[in-house]
C-alpha cells in the first residue's frame, strides 16, 4: 500500500485499493480477517505533509468474549492519516505535538508513504474491548461450561457471596 509522493499533487490523488487480507497478518484464533481490505480515499500533499482521508471496509471473524463462539464483524471506519517527513537527527524533545487527534500521525521517507501499518492499526482499533456476538449473549455456564445461548443446561445458580445478603439469610433462617 505504497504511494509515491511525487504522484500526489494539485487537487490530490483519488485512489481505490483492494489489498489481500494476507498482507496484514491479522490471523489469530481470536481475530482474523475474512475479507480483503478495501480502501477508497484521497491523498493530499501540502508540500511536506501528506494527508490521507479515506474509508476502510473489511470483515473479521472474532471470538465472543462471553460465549467464546466465533462471529463475523464488519469494519467500516474512517482512515485519517497525517504523514510527516522523517527527520534523521530528530530530537525526541522536538517531537511534533498531536494537535489534530482525528488523524493518526505517521512518518514517511524516501519519497513514499505506506498505508499498511495505519490500516492494520485501524482494523484492530475498530474492535471493541469486549466483543460480543450479540448484545444479550448469555455466555457460558460457570459450572458446566455449556453455551447458554444454545441450551439451558439446568445447573442451579450459585448462591450470592455478598456478605450483606448472607446476614439477611441468617436472619431469615432464625425467623423460621
Ligand atoms: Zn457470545
Ligand atoms: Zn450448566
Amino acid at each position: 500500500m505504497i504511494f509515491k509522493i511525487d504522484e500526489i499533487y494539485g487537487e490530490g490523488l483519488d485512489f481505490e485499493v483492494l489489498e489481500s487480507k494476507k498482507h496484514f497478518d491479522i490471523d489469530s484464533p481470536e481475530c482474523s480477517l475474512t475479507e480483503d481490505v478495501k480502501i477508497q480515499g484521497k491523498l493530499g500533499n501540502t508540500g511536506q505533509e501528506i494527508l490521507c482521508n479515506g474509508l476502510l471496509e473489511t470483515g473479521l471473524s472474532v471470538t465472543c468474549s462471553r460465549c467464546l463462539g466465533d462471529f463475523s464483524f464488519s469494519v467500516k471506519s474512517k482512515l485519517r492519516v497525517h504523514f510527516l517527513p522523517r527527520v534523521e537527527d530528530a530530537n525526541p524533545a522536538n517531537e511534533i505535538e498531536l494537535n489534530d487527534l482525528d488523524f493518526e500521525q505517521e512518518f514517511y521517507e524516501e519519497g513514499q508513504i505506506n498505508l499498511s501499518s495505519p490500516v492494520r492499526d485501524l482494523i484492530l482499533l475498530s474492535l471493541p474491548q469486549i466483543r460480543l456476538c450479540k448484545e444479550n449473549c448469555a455466555g457460558l455456564c460457570p459450572q458446566c461450561g455449556a453455551n447458554l445461548n444454545e441450551k439451558d443446561c439446568g445447573c442451579v445458580k450459585q448462591e450470592s457471596c455478598d456478605p450483606r445478603l448472607a446476614v439477611l439469610q441468617q436472619l431469615k433462617d432464625k425467623l423460621k
